[in-house]
């Protein structure tokens, strides 16, 4: 018999009420976003977030990058009445973050050091009088507030930016952040909301334990960045990555863009070679000045240059959202640092690429690295994962997704293994070639010293030994040297040789290796091909200065027009230097795709672009739209 419920009319009067009522809700929300900010609906886990904060709950909120976590607490502070108290890790993010919300007309500020007293003063008052809706601070004045400010203003929830800092666990551990533990304390009845994109488990519930949360529920979202594509060139000498990245570039004229290098060196090298090419490249390494690195960020963040070649010191404090590429010339030590960095790129959602060099230079650089650190086992562990990473030959996004825990086995489409299967072939005789030489110079000799021997070159370590004499000197020289850097990688991700690092780094070979070597053992090699490439070079070359997009920009229904487009970026970064924000914050790169395309002729139609809210169709729809008028005619 089917169950049938009879409910009394005070009881549908009742469940009706609530449906509504959350309806309301969830209207007003909605109504909130797309006046405010532009947008017609939610992400996925965003409504049941701010559902959760408009309910006075404690929530911890994991996502990626990009993922939309600001909006989670934006839309709370401006339902809610009074302040919300937003506390951030550094200067730089809160002023982005203001700057953004008052270019949608928001009441936010910054309470921090680099203000004038009379600023903060102004601040206070503004706080006091309940004219701000968000109020942006730093860990270690929000502790000097507690018992000032904070008591005498209405606070209406407290979210915590960037909360793995909280954890020694961390990658970005800092120490005023484990004060925050008082809060809960002192404001039993505000809702706090820790926001990180740091998934690690460890780290996760470190921030649930020190912030005294109560009863949080936590939000984890998928860290998948579809948006962003995956490469990985292994095996290339020094030049072979120059030119790999001019060619990178030639293809994506004017799109900004990272380079992370290993060392300080390198950055300068990268940036110089550029530079030499007519390239707008920068330099930031912690070696400069702090005013030196705050211009150059500056520079990168107004589109006055568009490259920066960095160290993992750049990017914590940016929150450009149109960094259209992120490389890395060298290998990150670990999975968490790769995809942190690559995760600067795309934050807007629109297709970005992201390239990665390795080689076994770099394996054995930050081996040793590894080996002295305090923590050897651990960053050895880390590193192999990343070298995994690397040299897979399956979907990468799924390695990825898996060591996030998020048990996958997606063919993602866009990453270079999905993109072109590697094509193998039967190595045996190469692997045998290069053993050999390995064999015959008594296991004593280097990565490089092999190639040479093999290319029949009269190198420094080769003559000093003697190599010269070797019966396997030269019997290499029909493979070119960059391919033979390519196989020997190859052969050490097979395990056909292991570097000795107690021993001057010199290769010796496995129980593996010589299988192969006494013709025990057959070896498939990837095949390493650079010939496409070069074809599209030629043609790249005439397009130099042609503002080319992306081909994955999402096609909408109708055309993008290229010349529109460099138009209105045009005028987007004349409005940004008459106010002084960086062009993103006027209009984000994904608008200024949907106008080109869209081609908006009223100011209502401009007003319906997604990411367009009501106080900037008012500030700016006539001079866009005529614009577009104009160029139509
Ligand atoms: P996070 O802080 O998680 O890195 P942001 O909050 O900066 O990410 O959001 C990334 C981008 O996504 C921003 O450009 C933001 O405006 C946009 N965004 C956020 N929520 C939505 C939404 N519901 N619809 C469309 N775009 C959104
Ligand atoms: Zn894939």
């Amino acid at each position: 018999m089917a169950n049938i419920v009879f409910l009394s009319d005070s009881t549908k009067f009742y469940c009706f009420f609530l449906i509504t009522s959350h309806g309301f809700i969830v209207l007003k929300m909605l109504k909130t976003l797309k006046s405010y900010f532009g947008y017609n609906s939610f992400r996925p886990q965003q409504e049941e977030i701010i559902t959760h904060l408009l309910n006075k709950k404690d929530a911890l909120v994991l996502m990626p990058t990009g993922g939309g976590k600001s909006i989670c607490y934006q839309i709370p502070a401006l339902m809610m009445e009074g302040t919300a108290i937003i506390v951030s890790p550094l200067i730089s993010l809160m002023k982005d973050q203001v700057e953004a919300l008052k270019s949608n007309g928001i009441q936010a500020a910054a309470l921090n050091s680099n203000n004038t007293d009379s600023q903060n003063l102004d601040i206070r008052f503004d706080c006091r009088m309940g004219h701000l809706k968000l109020l942006y601070i730093s860990p270690e004045r929000l502790m000097l507030e507690t018992d000032r400010l904070l008591k005498e203003i209405k606070i209406s929830l407290f979210a915590i930016d960037e909360a793995h800092c909280i954890s020694q666990w961390g990658h970005d551990f800092r120490p005023e952040y484990t004060q925050l533990g008082h809060l809960k304390e002192e404001f039993p009845d505000v809702p706090i909301v820790a926001l990180t994109a740091t998934a690690d488990k460890t780290t996760r519930e470190d921030i649930l334990q020190q912030l005294n949360l109560n009863s949080p529920k936590i939000f984890l979202t998928s860290f998948d960045r579809p948006n962003l594509s995956l490469e990985v060139k292994g095996g290339l000498v020094e030049k072979d990555k120059i030119k790999t990245i001019l060619r990178f570039i030639d293809k994506r004229p004017r799109e900004c863009g990272i380079i992370y290098c290993m060392t300080r060196k390198t950055t300068e090298k990268v940036a110089l070679k550029l530079r030499q090419e007519g390239y707008m490249a920068g330099v930031y390494h912690a070696g400069l000045s702090s005013k030196e690195r705050d211009l150059i960020q500056e520079d990168f963040i107004n589109d006055r240059i568009n490259i920066i070649c960095a160290t993992i010191a750049f990017g914590m404090g940016i929150d450009k959202s149109n960094v259209r590429w992120v490389i890395h010339y060298n290998l990150p030590k670990s999975i968490e640092n790769f995809y942190q960095e690559i995760g600067r790129a795309g934050r807007d959602g629109l297709p970005s690429d992201t390239l990665l060099f390795y080689s076994v230079k770099d394996i054995i650089t930050l081996t040793q690295f590894a080996n002295d650190s305090g923590q050897q086992s651990l960053n050895i562990d880390k590193l192999k994962l990343m070298q995994e990473y690397a040299e897979a030959r399956v979907c990468r996004r799924r390695i990825l997704l898996n060591y996030f825990s998020e048990n996958s086995n997606c063919h993602c489409g866009n990453c270079d293994n999905c993109k072109n299967p590697p094509q193998t072939f039967d190595g045996t005789v190469l692997v045998q070639k290069a053993l050999s030489a390995i064999a015959r110079a008594g296991e004593n000799i280097t990565n490089q010293a092999v190639i040479d021997i093999l290319r029949g070159k009269y190198s420094p370590e080769v003559v000093e030994k003697g190599l010269d004499k070797l019966k396997t000197f030269g019997v290499g020289r029909d493979v070119p040297g960059r391919d033979w850097q390519n196989y020997m990688l190859q052969m050490l991700q097979l395990g056909y040789y292991e570097i000795a690092y107690s021993d001057n780094k010199h290769l010796k070979i496995t129980t593996l290796g010589k299988e192969v070597l006494f013709g025990n053992a057959k070896a498939t090699l990837a095949l390493h091909v650079e010939k496409e490439e070069k074809k599209q070079d030629i043609t790249n070359k005439k397009k130099r200065n042609k503002p080319i997009l992306s081909p994955t920009v999402p096609i909408l229904m109708d055309v993008e027009d290229d010349s529109l487009f460099e138009k209105l970026r045009e005028l987007r970064k004349k409005l940004a230097d008459e106010q002084g924000y960086p062009a993103y914050i006027v209009l984000s790169d994904k608008v200024l795709h949907s106008l080109a395309t869209i081609k908006p002729q009223t100011i209502h139609e401009f007003g319906e672009i997604s990411g367009i809210g009501e106080f900037k169709k008012e500030k700016y729809g006539d001079k866009f739209v005529s614009l577009i008028q104009r160029h139509l005619s």
